[in-house]
């Protein structure tokens, strides 16, 4: 509808051009005809400067003059005229000399320019850019999607998401076998939303929905619908579900739907006018299909909290799926589903690597194993190996390791090591459950410092003892620094402690009623409806982190011979593994020679080393 009204305008100011060009030539040509009278025009004949003469029947006559002057004059229309000037040498030719020929002619060339000209503009506007992408005019409303006959995708290559995959078998039976379920007069869901962290396979388990019930998969991101000019975004929309109705069985598939489908209170007008044009374009086309017609939209998103009720009411997204992090089983099944076709050392133990990924998404295992290929073929081996996958594991938590340590001062390199040595130990005093598969002060390409992997075991909840532990391992890494170097030479290497520690301390006091004096109440529920002021929710968690900060200072203090030991041995190694801290801790270990302080004068002047999420759970 837009390209021919574009189309319509166009045409009409191509025509319009053509008129006043034609109109400026016209002009031009009747200025350089003279006009005589008919006593100037007999003279100039009997003196011989006419050379011809166009006879009609019109009430002026045109000729030409000697001199190549055209003119005009009053048609005597007497019979002897012809005559006349012919005995006085004028050539005279009868009918006019622009004939209806001509004008034929002419008009000819006119439509003829007009024609070619809206062929010309329908043929650019529907001409296929060099990157085989449409013109932009299409391109606007016109969706580019992810279309796939055959998935080549099944529940089998989705592993660890059974109640998922539980909550979807139904669809694809009804995608199979519409029929049968209209039959029953029973009403499939017409949208499916997955919910969850990224990585955790809700993509992959849209592609097995389709993969399964053996029908066409378009795939779109809800950005591609977010878009500046009103209107565009809801023409997008409109045309995706056409082109699902032309195919018939289908899944369409929208990732990240909460750029379109975000709540929409207190934004109801201006710049945010076309997503709620498109929102409104999606229910409606949802409302509007036949749900038994066998096309599922599935949708996906992480918050589930942050989309406009409207998306969820019955008749649109009316069945929600939850698709979590996998627990160990799940883990186990998803590494060995990525180790399928690649050649793996019996050395490497699935199952214990499946305890060392704890918080590790389906995305995360696959690219472990990945990654593990990688530095496996990178070696010109025939066989992934135990370091490969080692390797792997850091990369894929914390980053490459930079290679270049050469700029590191050694003041640096202390503080790191004592930041690290003050998480590794207090996890190992007050959360000996937790695993601390590595304690590394080698920096990071992604700008870590160092880190430690410090895993928390699976469990469903968390205790309040598991949080306060989390608090305690966190701060740890800057009271080490304060102990060991001055509260003057502290750094800005704890800033992500600081912040996890603040999340943590706020959730139990806000969210899970744990604190002394603020009771059991959902706070961010509270404020939501008073302007009460939050000074004494603040309180309370300064409270308590000054608590755990001299509580765990206390420890270290007590411990710091521990500490000594595990820096020391940092230093020397730069890496160590859970054996060796065990060994350290016990004694066990011979103790590294006591390095000399370095007296540079950058002490404390700050290094930035943030820590991986694995830092502290
Ligand atoms: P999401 O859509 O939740 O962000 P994806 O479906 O895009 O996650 O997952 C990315 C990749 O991670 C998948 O292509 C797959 O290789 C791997 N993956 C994620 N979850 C699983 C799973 N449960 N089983 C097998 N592979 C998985």
């Amino acid at each position: 509808m837009r390209h021919k009204r574009i189309l319509i305008v166009l045409t009409v100011l191509v025509f319009v051009m053509i008129v006043a060009v034609g109109a400026y030539f016209y002009g031009q040509s009747v200025k350089n005809i003279e006009r005589l009278t008919y006593l100037d025009f007999s003279e100039k004949a009997e003196n011989g400067n006419v050379k011809v003469v166009y006879l009609t029947d019109s009430p002026s006559i045109g000729g030409e003059l000697t001199d190549g002057t055209r003119f005009v004059t009053e048609n005597p229309r007497s019979e002897d005229f012809k005559e006349n000037m012919l005995v006085l040498g004028v050539r005279v030719e009868e009918g006019q000399r622009n004939s209806a020929l001509m004008t034929a002619f002419r008009m000819v060339l006119v439509f003829g320019i007009i024609i070619l000209s809206v062929w010309a503009i329908s043929r650019l506007m529907n001409r296929e850019t060099p990157t085989g992408r449409k013109d932009p005019m299409d391109k606007l409303t016109t969706m580019q999607c992810e279309t796939v006959r055959d998935v080549g995708v099944g529940f089998d290559d989705v592993a660890g998401s059974e109640e998922a995959k539980e909550s979807v078998k139904d669809i694809v039976d009804f995608l199979k076998n519409p029929e049968k379920y209209a039959r029953m007069g029973a009403r499939m869901p017409r949208g499916v939303i997955f919910y969850g962290p990224p990585g955790t396979g809700k993509t992959l388990l849209a592609k097995a929905v389709a993969g399964e019930a053996g029908v066409p998969y378009f795939a779109f991101s809800g950005s591609d619908f977010v878009q500046v000019y009103v209107g565009v975004g809801a023409a997008r929309i409109r045309d995706v579900f056409k082109k699902a109705r032309e195919m018939g069985r289908c899944v369409i598939f929208f990732d990240e739907i909460d750029a379109l489908g975000k709540k929409r209170d207190g934004m109801a007008s201006g710049g945010n006018d076309e997503r709620s044009q498109t929102l409104n374009a999606l229910l409606t086309e949802m409302s509007g299909f036949n749900s038994n017609g066998g096309i599922v939209v599935i949708a996906a998103t992480n918050r589930l909290d942050v989309l406009d009720e409207a998306l969820l009411r019955p008749g649109r997204f009316d069945r929600q799926v939850e698709i979590g992090l996998p627990d160990i089983n799940g883990r186990f099944e998803i590494l060995k589903i990525h180790s399928r076709n690649k050649p793996l050392d019996r050395g490497i133990d699935m199952k214990k690597l499946a305890h060392q990924t704890v918080f590790f998404s389906g995305a995360q295992l696959e690219n472990l194993m990945n990654e593990a290929a990688i530095f496996a073929a990178k070696r010109g081996s025939k066989l992934i190996e135990r370091a490969d996958v080692d390797k792997a594991y850091y990369t894929v938590i914390a980053g490459a390791e930079k290679k270049d340590r050469s700029a590191i001062s050694r003041l640096d390199r202390e503080i790191t090591a004592y930041h690290e040595a003050g998480h590794a130990l207090v996890t190992k005093l007050v959360a000996p459950e937790n695993r601390v598969t590595k304690v590394t002060i080698i920096p990071s390409t992604r700008g870590a410092g160092g880190f430690s992997v410090s895993l928390p075991p699976d469990r469903m909840y968390r205790s309040r003892k598991q949080m306060e532990s989390s608090i305690k391992i966190a701060l740890a890494g800057r009271i080490a620094e304060e102990i060991i170097f001055g509260r003057d030479n502290v750094t800005t290497g704890a800033s992500n402690d600081i912040e996890k520690a603040t999340q943590i301390v706020m959730a139990l006091v806000k969210r899970f009623g744990m604190g002394e004096s603020t009771g059991m109440l959902n706070y961010d529920i509270l404020f939501q409806n008073s302007v009460a002021s939050q000074e004494h929710i603040v309180e309370e968690c300064r409270a308590f982190m000054d608590k755990y900060y001299r509580e765990t200072s206390d420890l270290l203090v007590e411990n710091k011979y521990l500490l000594d030991r595990i820096a020391r041995t940092l230093l020397e190694k730069e890496s160590i593994d859970e054996e060796c801290l065990d060994a350290i801790l016990s004694g066990e270990s011979s103790e590294p020679a006591v390095p000399e302080r370095d007296s540079e004068s950058n002490r404390g002047t700050g290094t930035t080393f943030d820590k991986a999420p694995w830092t502290v759970a």
